[in-house]
């Protein structure tokens, strides 16, 4: 994608830094209802594999109320109806997402770059938004360029040097390791988390099963994600271990995957067992998993959503849905005041707490849920021997209508939003 020119400074009504699945849903419903945004993406383009994949039900129905999701549908992607975890030999169905009251009754399984490009291409059909990608932000603007009064803006690095984007209302939307809300000097509370992932990938045959499961034994835990010609391993590993693991050596890394997911020793495409395409420690990245919240996701001119203002961990698949789902909140609750806003008329900050104070609950619940996973996750690692499925989920997976209980809790969310802004 090549990014937009531009003369310096900028000013625009609404910045957003960060082009992830926050800011990008932000950036469009906005511009959608007329508002002039500008996105700050600091990476070339949306290519980057550790990305999630996962656009559940509730995101699917945002997609349709905008009427985009047949378009949406004709990106390549795979279908996810059913979901379960492989234990030892045995499959335990949990998630039955075909009775989700909501058009699409799937999870979306598409790279995240695709979506990005995806919504950028759409936002892209308004004149009013403006994404700026290689746009770094480096810190924040403050009014008479006192730290802690008003943002009014930030500044910003780009290919041809540093320059200011002047706005009455910044939304950090930078995911985990913000730059907006170190600036901002945001209280984080770390909620302490026992796992991290070794992100990978191998071949993946057309006789392999179809849908991204989890697999737990053995001490190893991992789960699949279908990315049609390879399979992308999140493999999971007690939080600071990869060290132990690079010093009991490769060999030991292939055979404990190879005893949790079998089939993956069928050749592949280069008549060797795919287990052996993973050669070097270097092919491994670690992702480190983190769950936290800000204790205020707000100053005046500024307001923090999506993993910025809350990381979420891996688990379940819904850090992407949760962050568009506060963007689609922030829309509803912002478009109208920033249709008036200028320089000297901002956004209140009562409306920026009010996005705090509608979406802090579902996000706070939906992370508890994820830390009593973390739980269950960490008592599988822990086990070196064969894992028994513990009694809840044996009760589940005998159970249709439970099973769909949980795909319904899983599709929707705690809190699904729904797209109230305007089209200009
Ligand atoms: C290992 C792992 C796997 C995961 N898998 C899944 C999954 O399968 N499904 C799922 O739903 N969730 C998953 N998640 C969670 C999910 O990735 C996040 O919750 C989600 O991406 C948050 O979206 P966001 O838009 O808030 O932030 P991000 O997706 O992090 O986007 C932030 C954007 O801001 C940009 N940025 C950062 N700093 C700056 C700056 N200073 N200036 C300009 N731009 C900047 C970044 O380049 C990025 O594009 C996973 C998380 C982890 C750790």
């Amino acid at each position: 994608m090549s990014a937009a020119t531009h003369p310096a400074p900028l000013h625009t009504t609404c910045c957003i830094v960060g082009g992830g699945p926050a800011g990008m849903v932000l950036g469009l419903l906005l511009a959608r209802a007329g508002i002039d945004v500008t996105v700050l993406e600091k990476h070339a383009d949306f290519f980057r594999d550790f990305r999630g994949d996962t656009i559940h039900p509730a995101t699917l129905e945002i997609l349709h109320e905008l009427g985009l999701l047949d378009a949406f549908l004709q990106v390549p992607h795979e279908k996810i109806v059913s979901m379960g975890l492989v234990i030892g030999d045995r499959t335990y169905p949990l998630v039955d997402l075909s009775q989700v009251p909501t058009t699409a009754k799937f999870i979306a399984l598409m790279p995240q770059w695709d979506f990005l490009d995806f919504l950028a291409a759409q936002a892209r059909h308004y004149p009013n938004f403006h994404l700026y990608m290689e746009h770094e932000v480096t810190g924040l603007l403050h009014e008479n360029g006192k730290a802690g009064s008003r943002t009014i803006g930030v500044t910003a690095q780009t290919p041809s040097g540093p320059i200011a984007v002047h706005a009455p209302l910044t939304v950090g939307c930078d995911g985990r390791h913000a730059t907006t809300t170190a600036a901002a000097h945001f209280d984080i509370i770390e909620q302490g988390v026992p796992i991290d992932v070794l992100w990978f990938r191998v071949s993946r045959l057309p006789t392999d099963p179809e849908n991204a499961l989890g697999y737990f034994n053995f001490g190893t835990a991992c789960v699949l994600i279908d990315r049609q010609t390879y399979w992308q391993i999140a493999f999971l590993i007690r939080k600071g271990s990869f060290a132990d693991i690079q010093a009991a050596g490769l060999d030991a890394l292939r055979q404990r995957l190879a005893r949790l997911v079998p089939f993956l020793t069928a050749p592949g495409p280069d008549g060797q067992s795919r287990i052996d395409e993973i050669t070097d420690f270097a092919q491994l990245k670690l992702l480190t998993v983190q769950i936290n919240h800000l204790l205020r996701w707000h100053a005046p001119g500024l307001l923090c959503i999506g993993d910025a203002a809350h990381a979420m961990s891996p688990v379940g698949g819904i850090g992407i849905n949760i962050a568009i789902q506060d963007a689609v909140a922030a829309a509803n609750i912002l478009a109208k005041p920033l249709s008036v806003a200028t320089m000297s008329r901002p956004v209140p900050q009562g409306t920026l707490a009010a996005v705090q104070g509608h979406r802090a609950f579902a996000v706070r619940l939906t992370q508890f849920f994820q830390a009593q996973a973390h739980r269950i996750l960490i008592r599988a690692l822990n086990n070196p021997g064969p894992f028994h499925a513990p009694a809840i989920l044996r009760f589940l997976s005998n159970s249709p209508t439970l099973r769909r209980f949980v795909g319904r809790a899983i599709g929707l969310g705690v809190q699904p939003e729904h797209v109230h802004t305007p089209k200009a």
